[in-house]
């Protein structure tokens, strides 16, 4: 399968052949991805990161105007994109978004699944509609996004998924109480690790990033803002993430210099989830 076989020989590395730098590796030049939740925060970071590395670039928002303002952002910067409105819970929307991707450019080789929520309430009073929104979402959306977005690129024989998941899925961030949100996540590192493991050997690599404390408006929400004061003594690094600081992971996850990893979770937290 030509898919393993490695873009650059031991020898070429050392040799300044051309295209073979650590550099050019990075480039994404030509390639199609598309971002859900880039409509703010992580998920419009990411979507200016993948477009500045070359790719055309699908801003995919359950909210419109959101995604019609990044998408003119990225047109300003000459990067090619579109917007598309699309709420990943919903089958229909998720399959709607594949299609008007693929009819517009082609092809799908980076898709970038992203979008999610997160609420915050005490496990004892947790509701089921809470638990079933966070799951649709975040879990049960991005296995939906993963598996129409992979169906694309198994056919073709190369694809790269990034999903993002969180440090949520490997600790218990004190004194958060989000029962659905970590186990949520949780379930995006195993659903990452199954599908990496399962597709590379058709050229499709599914990894995912989980970031620490990422100061975007999702963390100025009335019930997280007052945790705020409260994690910046939990952070190693002394502060909260900016999206700059998960910009060239996804560059990285999304071209061929990441070919020999797959179904692994990249934590970028400042060191949180190690003290
Ligand atoms: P955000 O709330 O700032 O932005 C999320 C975007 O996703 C919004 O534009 C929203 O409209 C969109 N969205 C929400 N539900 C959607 C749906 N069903 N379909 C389509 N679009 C939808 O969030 P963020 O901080 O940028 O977080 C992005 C991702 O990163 C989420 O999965 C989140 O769980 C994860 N994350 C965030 C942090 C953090 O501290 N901010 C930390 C770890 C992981």
């Amino acid at each position: 399968n030509t898919q393993l076989k490695s873009t650059v020989t031991y020898d070429e590395v050392f040799r300044g052949v051309q295209g073979k730098q650590v550099l050019d590796r990075l480039r994404l030049d030509g390639k199609v991805a598309y971002v859900t939740g880039a409509g703010q925060g992580i998920g419009r970071a990411f979507a200016h990161a993948l477009g500045e590395a070359g790719t055309k670039v699908a801003i995919i928002d359950m909210d419109k105007g959101k995604a019609e303002n990044v998408a003119h952002e990225l047109t300003l910067k000459g990067i090619s994109s579109m917007a598309v409105a699309a709420d990943i819970s919903k089958p229909e929307d998720v399959q709607k978004m594949i299609d008007d991707i693929v009819s517009k450019w082609g092809t799908i080789h980076i898709a970038c699944n992203n979008a999610g929520i997160n609420k915050n309430s005490a496990s004892e009073d947790t509701s089921l509609e809470e638990w079933d929104q966070t799951f649709n979402i975040n879990l049960r959306g991005t296995f939906m996004c993963c598996q129409a977005a992979g169906r694309v690129m198994l056919k073709q024989g190369y694809g790269k998924i990034i999903n993002t998941a969180s440090m949520a899925s490997l600790i218990v961030p004190h004194p958060q109480k989000q029962l659905s949100y970590n186990t949520s996540k949780a379930g995006v590192v195993k659903l990452t690790q199954t599908l990496g493991t399962e597709w590379i050997d058709r050229g499709v690599r599914v990894n995912c990033i989980s970031p620490g404390i990422v100061d975007t408006p999702l963390i100025h929400s009335e019930s997280l803002e007052p945790l705020v004061q409260r994690w910046l003594s939990d952070i190693p690094a002394g502060r909260l993430a900016q999206v700059t600081d998960l910009q060239a992971a996804v560059v990285y996850l999304a071209s061929d210099a990441s070919d020999y990893m797959t179904g692994h979770n990249l934590v970028i937290e400042g060191g949180q989830s190690l003290w």
